[in-house]
């Protein structure tokens, strides 16, 4: 009988291997690190504050008095900007109207407070115009003509401005708005979210699978490939010292089940499944890593 060509057997290569002649070669550390996703606070151009301005200084902006919020002194801000409110749509075949539509506001007044409870669907304009001119819409029956109309400043308004010391005669609307004229800022505070690079302690499974990256998708010791997903499980993860606990790369091996199932503590594990060897050893000698003698011989003493 022709005995194998043992040369290539890694048989023998194992042997050594548990006779301490041969180590198993070490894995690179793998950093577990995994994206998270975080709110960070970041200065940005305040372009939607200066657009504001802009159109409040221009034009002026539909809103209703719901919008209108004012700061703790009673005084009317549109999204944080001192603003008048003022009716564009001035209807003067209507007493009540005619009255209402005649001021302009710069308070939460108590007619700005009716306004809002009763009237909710009222428009306005927020305004920073500061000559005490506002553009309406004079509206006699179907007659309707744009033009700019001097309005006065409510009553009620101005009783506050009085208590808050703000109110002088004769009343500039350029002194008003002077006041928050520098007001805002160029850059605010957004926040943003960022994916970051976060640690975290791998599990078993992360163990496996990044090692087994690592090493290839090779047996440390034999070398056969089972890069095939349909391969990735005739692999294993093995403690070196027998300790999951220690699981930094120098305990780490990354082991098919026949080598690994000659490795110290392998009476603590279930025996390796027959079929998974053979598969392991065809593997091995597609890869020609043994011989088909080599193969032959092996598969028929498994048991
Ligand atoms: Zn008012
Ligand atoms: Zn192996």
């Amino acid at each position: 009988m022709k005995l194998p060509d043992f040369s290539k057997n890694i048989y023998l290569l194992l042997l050594q291997q548990q006779m301490g002649l041969l180590e198993i070669p070490p894995l690179p550390q793998v950093e577990f690190k995994r994206p998270v996703t975080m709110n960070r606070s970041a200065q940005v151009p305040n372009i939607e504050g200066m657009r504001v301005r802009r159109r409040l200084i221009e034009r002026g902006i539909d809103t209703l008095v719901a919008d209108l919020l004012p700061d703790p002194k009673s005084f009317l801000l549109y999204k944080g900007q001192r603003v008048a409110a003022y009716i564009r749509d001035q209807k003067y075949d209507s007493d009540i109207e005619r009255e209402i539509s005649r001021y302009y506001h710069l308070c939460d007044c108590l007619t700005l407070r009716h306004i809002r409870v009763y009237e909710k669907r009222r428009k306005y304009i927020a305004t920073r115009r500061s000559d005490g001119f506002f553009k309406v819409n004079s509206i006699m029956g179907d007659n309707v003509s744009t033009g700019l109309v001097k309005l006065d400043l409510c009553p009620h308004c101005r009783e506050i401005l009085t208590y808050n010391a703000v109110y002088r005669h004769p009343f500039l609307l350029t002194d008003y708005f002077g006041v928050d004229e520098g007001h805002i800022p160029e850059m605010i505070e957004q926040i943003q979210e960022v994916v970051v690079e976060e640690a975290y302690l791998p599990n078993l499974d992360d163990l496996f699978r990044e090692y087994r990256k690592v090493a290839g998708d090779k047996c440390q010791l034999c070398g056969v490939d089972c890069s095939d997903a349909s391969s990735h499980d005739l692999l294993n993860l093995h403690f070196r010292d027998g300790n999951p606990a220690r699981t930094e790369s120098a305990n780490l091996a990354i082991l098919c089940h026949d080598c690994y199932s000659v490795q110290p503590g392998r009476h603590a594990r279930p025996a390796p499944v027959k079929a998974d060897l053979v598969r392991i050893d065809a593997l091995r000698r597609d890869q020609g890593i043994i011989s088909a003698a080599v193969f032959d011989y092996v598969t028929s003493h498994r048991r």
